[in-house]
């Protein structure tokens, strides 16, 4: 048996190869993040998951930080999730109350944010309605940010949890194809798989509501082809399947959703994962949803219990993957900060004589 205790310390900034994150103040995409770093997140990510299975204690890498958490939509699984992470990880973390803040009062985000920054707190973990990612860092200065979710746009760390179960599924994306079905518009967690998926070898293909499958926001890659949905559910090897984002619908799209094609039986037989439709897909298929799933609307009820229904274990995953994102990240900038560190005590022991101006 190997014991991977060992295999998550520090390893020291001499294997640095990524893009610098203190310089751009955070993780707001998964554009951000090289191929190669993905790798070894999710190599962390299961050393932490294997030493928790063997009961060895996780690793306090987080130790010395402060971190804030700062949601202003509603969430379960996000908030709790990178909660758990951060408290193993030995961080401390406040979590910002929004109904008893004063946002309450009518303060707005930034004015917020840029209070949690005033408190020297060291990272930001914000999920918001709103898409403003300029105005949030401005706000926060130099206090960086991971992003929790951004109104439509992108949710980078369920897209990280959700490729840690996929590669488990398979070992690799090369080749595979991955329908995401549903509201492909409104939602985030397609946003960040759009981009993250094609760039780790998968085809991807989408279906659902004909008026909910393009983002005008946020256009699409030619390479990504709509396929009905009967079609989709036979020819992927994983469905990712979507939350109708009702908060997020227009008020003409949200009366579908009381009489139309969109409540709840007809989305199930129009769009929906249903009895029939699981039938035919392919036998080692593998089925996610990012929660919170609406039962016999976006997946019959029936099919939540099957062994590939993986949303239990989306949870599992994006919890050890937030844990190996915090690591990392508190890694990066401490290189980056010892790295600077280091340059700037080089100069203070340099011989005046010299009149080196920099
Ligand atoms: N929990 C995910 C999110 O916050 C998915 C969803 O709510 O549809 O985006």
């Amino acid at each position: 048996m190997t014991f991977l205790k060992y295999d998550i310390t520090w390893r020291g900034c001499g294997i640095m190869t990524d893009i610098a994150f203190r310089s751009l103040n955070g993780l707001w995409s998964v554009d951000q993040l090289t191929v190669e770093a993905i790798s070894e997140l999710v190599r962390r990510a299961r050393a932490f998951r294997a030493d928790h299975a063997h009961g060895i204690p996780s690793v306090k890498l987080l130790q010395g930080w402060t971190v804030a958490l700062a949601f202003f939509e509603p969430s379960t699984r996000t908030r709790l999730s990178f909660q758990t992470a951060l408290l193993r990880g030995g961080a401390d973390v406040l979590d910002l109350d929004v109904a008893r803040s004063s946002v309450q009062k009518g303060e707005n985000i930034e004015e917020t944010l840029a209070t949690l920054s005033a408190l020297a707190v060291d990272l930001v973990i914000v999920r918001t309605r709103d898409e403003d990612i300029a105005a949030y860092r401005e706000a926060l200065g130099g206090t960086p940010l991971i992003n929790a979710g951004f109104g439509r746009r992108e949710h980078p760390t369920q897209a990280l949890g959700d490729v840690l179960t996929l590669y488990d599924a398979w070992g690799t994306l090369e080749g595979k194809v991955i329908g995401i079905l549903g509201d492909i518009r409104h939602s985030r967690v397609a946003g960040s798989h759009l981009r993250l998926l094609p760039r780790l070898g998968a085809r991807v293909v989408i279906g659902g509501p004909e008026d909910l499958l393009d983002r005008p926001h946020d256009p699409l890659s030619e390479n990504i082809k709509r396929l009905p949905v009967d079609a989709l559910v036979k020819e992927v090897d994983a469905l990712i399947v979507l939350r109708l984002q009702k908060e997020r619908l227009s008020e003409a799209i949200l009366q579908r959703t009381r009489e139309g094609d969109l409540a709840p039986q007809q989305y199930l037989q129009a769009y929906g994962l249903n009895e029939r439709r699981w039938q035919t897909m392919r036998s080692e298929r593998v089925v996610l949803h990012p929660g919170p799933v609406w039962p016999d609307g976006e997946i019959a009820r029936s099919l939540l219990k099957e062994p590939s229904v993986l949303v239990r274990k989306q949870v599992t995953d994006g919890m050890w993957m937030r844990l190996a994102l915090l690591t990392w990240l508190k890694e990066q900038w401490s290189c980056e900060s010892a790295h600077s560190m280091s340059v700037d005590q080089a100069f203070k022991t340099l011989d005046p004589s010299l009149n080196m101006s920099v």
